[in-house]
């Protein structure tokens, strides 16, 4: 049997391109979901990451069905993206809460058993945004870069019980999220990127699915770049 993985978020986008690379990978995957459905060849419970107890009764439903969980990704993010000058503080406090706080609040519910049975992998999807900032997302921003501070200070404390915390900056990826964007927003992106594309979501699940594999044991506290070189020509 496989090991059990979660990926919160993975009813779309690359929550579930993650899931169905996990599950080529031989895990037994279940994903959350809050505000869509999720596909029917995917083990979905609905959960806001925001809230504590539905983060509880997710993890408490998945164990039951599919075992403990041993990979976490938490992958559940918004954004609301608006200059400084005119950011709400409803702006600022959605994207923390979401993207922030509710990975801490997946880490923590998840953290104890694997504390338990020593050993587990937990990887934070992050955003090319916490390491150079971006223009209009000051609240996304700064919610990814606490997930990077946060991540940090998780590995540190679980390495010894063969836990381990990477996370991944994605750059400019063609998911919902981008594609809600004006075409002038996308075009003028690309022109930024090294290699002049938008990535796919597969191309990120593959680096979550290799985080979460035997293969990658030895690393923790990384944050790993996906994002066609952006983050290098700053
Ligand atoms: P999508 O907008 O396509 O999907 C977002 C996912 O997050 C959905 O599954 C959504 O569930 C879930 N979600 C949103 N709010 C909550 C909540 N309160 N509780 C639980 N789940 C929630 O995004 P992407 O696939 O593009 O992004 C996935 C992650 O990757 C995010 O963290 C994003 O910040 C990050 N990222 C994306 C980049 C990009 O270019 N696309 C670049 C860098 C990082 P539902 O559909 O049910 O609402």
């Amino acid at each position: 049997m496989g090991k059990v993985a979660l990926v919160t978020g993975g009813n779309r986008g690359i929550g579930l391109a993650t899931a169905r690379a996990l599950r080529t990978a031989g895990m037994r995957v279940a994903v959350t979901h809050h505000s869509s459905e999720a596909p029917p060849d995917v083990f979905a419970v609905r959960c806001d990451v925001r809230d504590a107890e539905q983060v509880d009764a997710a993890f408490t439903r998945i164990e039951h069905e599919l075992g403990p969980v041993e990979i976490v990704v938490a992958n559940a993010g918004i954004t609301r993206d608006r200059l400084v000058a005119t950011m709400t503080a409803t702006d600022f406090d959605e994207v923390l809460s979401t993207n922030l706080a509710g990975t801490f609040q997946v880490a923590r519910r998840a953290i104890r058993p694997m504390l338990r049975r020593r050993g587990g992998r937990f990887i934070a999807v992050a955003s090319a945004s916490a390491l150079i900032g971006s223009r209009g997302q000051a609240n996304y921003a700064a919610a990814k870069a606490g997930m990077v501070g946060f991540a940090k200070s998780m590995a540190l404390e679980l390495s010894s019980r063969n836990i381990t915390v990477n996370v991944v900056a994605p750059g400019w990826i063609t998911t919902d999220m981008t594609n809600a964007l004006p075409d002038t927003v996308r075009s003028a992106a690309a022109s930024r990127i090294p290699m002049g594309r938008f990535g796919t979501a597969d191309e990120v699940a593959e680096v979550i699915a290799f985080l979460a594999g035997e293969g990658a044991g030895y690393i923790t506290g990384a944050v790993l770049p996906i994002d066609g070189g952006l983050t290098v020509e700053r």
